[in-house]
């Protein structure tokens, strides 16, 4: 199976694409980590995304197409995917569709996490106090919440349209949230 965890930043999608992964024979592909760690390494692709992440901007479609199919052949092998933080952009959505189809897969479901934008605020308020992620500060947090609204939102109905969106509350417990998501792949 594959499946999209989609919502804003700071909905929930990275701890509940962890936790879907230690009860399922999955791997999350998390674009946000990957272009994560190649910042910690130093390499020369986190040397250009370095600056674009901390502003809370979103790196080009082409970087994290390339980092997505990269990583393809190991999620198939484990049994599918759980795309967190990824696609983002209609043309990364497109691409996405794409490299599946010519691999005989596909999408199964797009779970969207609803949340209230004052919840995320205080989410990432207390991250950026605990982990001290430069992306969460509230300047970037804007930007990134802005992105969201203006380029990973339209995606909403692309998804709709192929019958593969549910919608979950994202506001409750991360338990409540895990049963809700449980429960949309199961119908
Ligand atoms: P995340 O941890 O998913 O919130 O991602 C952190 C940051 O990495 C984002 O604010 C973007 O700068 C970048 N990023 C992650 N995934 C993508 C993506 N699919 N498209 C473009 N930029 C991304």
């Amino acid at each position: 199976m594959n499946l999209i965890l989609f919502g804003p930043p700071g909905a929930g999608k990275g701890t509940q694409a962890k936790r879907l992964v230690e009860q399922r024979a999955m791997v999350q592909l998390s674009t946000g980590d990957m272009l994560r760690a190649a910042k910690a390494s130093g390499s020369e692709l986190g040397r250009r995304v370095a600056r674009i992440m901390d502003r809370g901007e979103l790196v080009s479609d082409e970087i994290v197409i390339a980092l997505i199919e990269a990583r393809l052949p190991e999620a198939e092998a484990a049994g599918g995917a759980i795309f967190d933080g990824f696609p983002r952009t209609p043309a990364q959505a497109e691409a996405l569709d794409l490299m599946l189809k010519g691999r005989g897969r596909q999408i199964d479901r797009v779970i969207r996490l609803r949340v209230d934008e004052a919840a995320l605020l205080d989410r990432i308020t207390r991250r950026f106090q605990a982990e001290g992620r430069a992306d969460d500060n509230p300047d970037s947090f804007k930007v990134r919440l802005q992105a969201y609204a203006d380029q990973t939102a339209p995606l909403i109905p692309y998804y709709q349209r192929q019958g593969k969106l549910r919608e979950v509350d994202g506001m409750g417990s991360i338990e409540a949230v895990a049963a809700a998501i449980d429960a949309a792949l199961r119908d």
